[in-house]
């Protein structure tokens, strides 16, 4: 067993298991985006004994995948934790209370709540000793104090201490890491943890008030094209600048952590580096329109800049995301292009 604290930091971290094909998986969030995506993928490359928990109910699930087999509950719940990690051999938890900007600075206690998740569902698996274990946290451990500036340095991971992360959503993450961290060094868990940067692609959630900005852009671009509503609301001066991870890039990252023997918390976040105005004229010139920007400054906008560093993820996996913007924007695009379509059909306009 090697521990967080004795992962030699010189050397590249490169031992790999490979996923026993029949042995049970638990996805937790499989109702959501990343994990219905997540289940999808492990089917397609042969798993055989698919497990996804979410406490929406199932019609509301974004994937359902043939042979998974599907629990409801809420994973707050000790015992629907229980239920959920039983006979178990690997774990990638994804679920947790969130949504973008405007969700996670408006319900603090509600994404808080999200360390019931983590804490049961980590715990229970200890109990059953599953062989490997993944954390979803998120680039909102950050400390503030490297995202002041558009014109960002990468994040690097030891920029998450001294910690002072977004208020609720990002404490309740870094809270989770670190237990995952102590997990290991006292239980000898195996645990890996992605800090995902903004993961974006079809068949999340794109309109509701939970969507991030990707779809938010996408769905405002849409109804421009369909309604002819071409004003078009930004939050902040546009001038904000992040990364965005496709969907792809994303389980592909997941799954390196998943299977690696490395422990620390790693970024798994692409370094293209975009305006929140460029990604509204890299959408318009996806769907050839052009649309008139009106700038609410007051409305949630998030730290100023936020990069990922991947120096960590090259050394340690020899890897990185590289699914170019435009081209995981248009597959995305056309997605909720289709959802505003269907939606005006079905007339919820
Ligand atoms: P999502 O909201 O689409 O999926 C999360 C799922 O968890 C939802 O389906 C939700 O119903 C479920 N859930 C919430 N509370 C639950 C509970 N009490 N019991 C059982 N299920 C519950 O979000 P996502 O984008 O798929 O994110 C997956 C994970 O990745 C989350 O942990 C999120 O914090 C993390 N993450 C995502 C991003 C991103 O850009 N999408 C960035 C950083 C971190």
């Amino acid at each position: 067993m090697t521990s967080a604290a004795a992962v030699d930091h010189l050397e590249k971290v490169t031992v790999r298991m490979e996923l026993d094909k029949n042995a049970r998986i638990l996805v937790t969030g499989a109702g959501g985006f990343i994990g219905g995506h997540m289940v999808r993928r492990l089917v397609d490359s042969g798993h055989t004994n698919v497990r996804g928990v979410d406490i929406k109910p199932l019609d509301e699930w974004y994937q359902h995948v043939a042979g998974v087999e599907e629990q409801v509950g809420d994973l707050r719940d000790t015992a629907v934790a229980t239920a959920a990690v039983a006979d178990t051999t690997y774990v990638i938890n994804l679920a947790a209370d969130m949504g973008g900007m405007g969700f996670i600075e408006n319900n603090k206690a509600l994404c808080m709540l999200s360390s019931l998740i983590s804490t049961n569902v980590l715990n229970e698996a200890r109990k059953v000793g599953v062989k490997r274990f993944f954390y979803s946290s998120s680039a909102c451990v950050y400390a503030a104090q490297y995202q002041t500036n558009p014109d960002v340095t990468a994040l690097k991971e030891s920029d998450a201490y001294p910690a002072d992360p977004e208020d609720g959503y990002g404490w309740e993450k870094l809270f989770s890491e670190r237990m995952c961290r102590h997990f290991n060094e006292d239980f000898g868990m195996e645990i890996s943890v992605a800090r995902y940067h903004n993961v974006y692609g079809p068949m999340g959630s794109w309109t509701g008030g939970r969507e991030k900005a990707p779809a938010a852009v996408c769905r405002k671009i849409a109804e421009a094209v369909l309604l002819g509503r071409t004003d078009m609301e930004i939050w902040g001066d546009g001038e904000q600048t992040r990364s965005f991870t496709y969907i792809d890039d994303c389980l592909e990252g997941t799954l390196l952590l998943l299977t690696g023997d490395y422990y620390e918390p790693l970024n798994v976040g692409s370094s293209e580096l975009v305006s929140i105005n460029e990604l509204v004229s890299i959408v318009e010139e996806i769907a050839g329109i052009t649309v008139t920007r009106h700038y609410n400054l007051d409305a949630p906008k998030g730290v100023r800049g936020r990069n990922s560093d991947n120096t960590e993820i090259k050394r340690v996996f020899g890897w990185e995301p590289s699914t170019a913007l435009r081209d995981g924007m248009a597959v995305t695009y056309q997605w909720v292009y289709d959802q505003v379509a269907a939606a005006i059909a079905a007339g919820e306009y």
